[in-house]
């Protein structure tokens, strides 16, 4: 117990690489792609040839050679480390092609901007990063790139791993740095025991905490960004489409392989628009997860959430503004979130199933509202008491989840608790006490005990 706890964490900090670094790792992200799709084509081949399975030892032996050819000399003018760690990077989306976890690795493409990105392994013997060089800047030490500055938010604490340094739409450049051994940050006792939190499209997270309803949102400025980006998009098509009629081509058909559109400025500006755009909405966006995560995390010592199947959602057959909402919010983000923040600061997260009908049913009489459509309020059809959609499912998650720590602590208590069980009936005993405090407060809105 002596040992304190740590834990493995990832830095974010925008970096301003001078012009010439911009000129070096520009060389790299493409000189990146190449080795991936050298090192594909490779596997590929080998594979149909005598089914011989190529690994990432023998690829990067084959590299050393490949550096050495005249016609790819250049490669031998940048550093070769980040190579390295994309025949790893390969390795591993082989194996998760192998094990079915995933589809067979593509090939990149160039101007694919979620690509665009290198990874160096920090050297543990000398210290790469200056981590507080000023108040206001960091440094990192990078072969073949030099002294890289890096925008300071917070200290960069622990043992540095890695840095990726990647390239936006928006073409401003980002380093993310990989850390283990940081410290456990100390998180503030919560104010109560037992949350019930629906996550949702229209408001990031309602919380029920047993005497109120609260709702997290996210910030305004997204949904106007949002409105802004889909008149650029309007604006882009009308430009696409008067380019594709000034070469003679029908803009209602897709343009036809091999065929160059010439970019207008006015085009080129709409893009570049566009693609500000898209990096302030991701600004955003991940700005107001965190924002959320942390507040429910510190909230509360048990958090109880609906098992969604967000990747199914967003597949399904939904309708298209359904699906976009859903990417905005980004409901698996925030779940995931709010799993690992409350694995950091010692929390519990209770998953219920997926099916528990929380939306349908009444939280006064219980009843099972099988018409309710996409109502925001409805009125029970058995007690006529009203609701709003997502504090009644807020309610019905919370008590659902009291419902299955009472039950785990019932079983606990037939078999002879182990130390697990003991912990919830624990918590479920600390909650039951802290809903009747709360209920002598406020008597008309705490029903889920009783
Ligand atoms: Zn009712």
């Amino acid at each position: 117990m002596a040992e304190p706890k740590t834990r493995e964490r990832a830095y974010r900090l925008r970096c301003y690489p001078s012009a010439r670094q911009r000129r070096v790792l520009g060389r790299l992200f493409g000189a990146s792609r190449f080795v991936w799709n050298w090192a594909l084509a490779r596997r590929t081949s080998a594979y149909h040839g005598d089914q011989t399975r190529l690994n990432w030892i023998s690829l990067s032996r084959e590299f050393t050679a490949l550096r050495q050819a005249p016609e790819t000399h250049w490669l031998t003018e940048l550093p070769r480390e980040p190579f390295n760690q994309v025949l790893r990077d390969q390795e591993r989306a082989f194996q998760n092609f192998f094990a079915r976890r995933a589809r067979y690795p593509r090939y990149r493409r160039r101007g694919r901007a979620e690509r665009v990105r290198v990874r160096f392994t920090l050297d543990q013997r000398r210290e790469q990063v200056e981590r507080d060089a000023t108040p206001r800047w960091a440094f990192v030490n990078l072969p073949g790139v030099g002294r890289v500055k890096l925008r300071r938010t917070e200290g960069l604490q622990g043992r540095l791993r890695s840095v990726t340094l990647s390239r936006d739409g928006a073409g401003r450049y980002f380093a993310s740095i990989c850390a283990d051994q940081v410290s456990q940050a100390v998180w503030p006792e919560p104010q109560c025991e037992v949350v019930g939190i629906d996550l949702g499209l229209r408001d990031l997270a309602v919380v029920s905490d047993g005497a109120h309803v609260h709702t997290l949102r996210a910030p305004k400025a997204l949904q106007l960004k949002l409105t802004r980006l889909r008149r650029y998009q309007r604006r882009q098509s009308r430009q696409l489409a008067a380019q594709m009629r000034a070469q003679g081509l029908d803009p209602d058909k897709p343009c036809p392989k091999g065929v160059r559109l010439g970019m207008s400025h006015r085009r080129a500006r709409t893009r570049a628009r566009i693609a500000r755009l898209h990096g302030r909405i991701g600004d955003l966006r991940r700005d107001a997860l965190h924002r959320v995560s942390t507040a429910l995390v510190g909230q509360a010592r048990i958090l109880v959430l609906e098992d969604l199947n967000v990747k199914a959602l967003a597949r399904g057959g939904h309708q298209r503004g359904f699906r976009r909402a859903m990417g905005d919010v980004a409901l698996g983000d925030l779940r995931r979130q709010i799993r690992y923040k409350a694995d950091w600061a010692g929390r519990q997260v209770i998953e219920i199933d997926r099916y528990y009908p929380s939306s349908k049913r009444c939280f006064e009489c219980g009843t099972v509202n099988a018409a309710l459509g996409g109502a925001k309020r409805w009125a029970c059809p058995a007690c006529g008491v009203c609701h709003d959609r997502d504090e009644n499912a807020a309610k019905n998650i919370r008590a659902e989840g009291l419902r299955q720590l009472a039950a785990a602590s019932s079983l606990a208590t037939g078999k002879g608790p182990g130390s697990h069980a003991r912990g919830v009936a624990c918590a479920a005993e600390r909650t039951r006490r802290v809903t009747v405090e709360c209920a002598q407060r406020r008597p008309t809105q705490n029903r889920e005990i009783a």
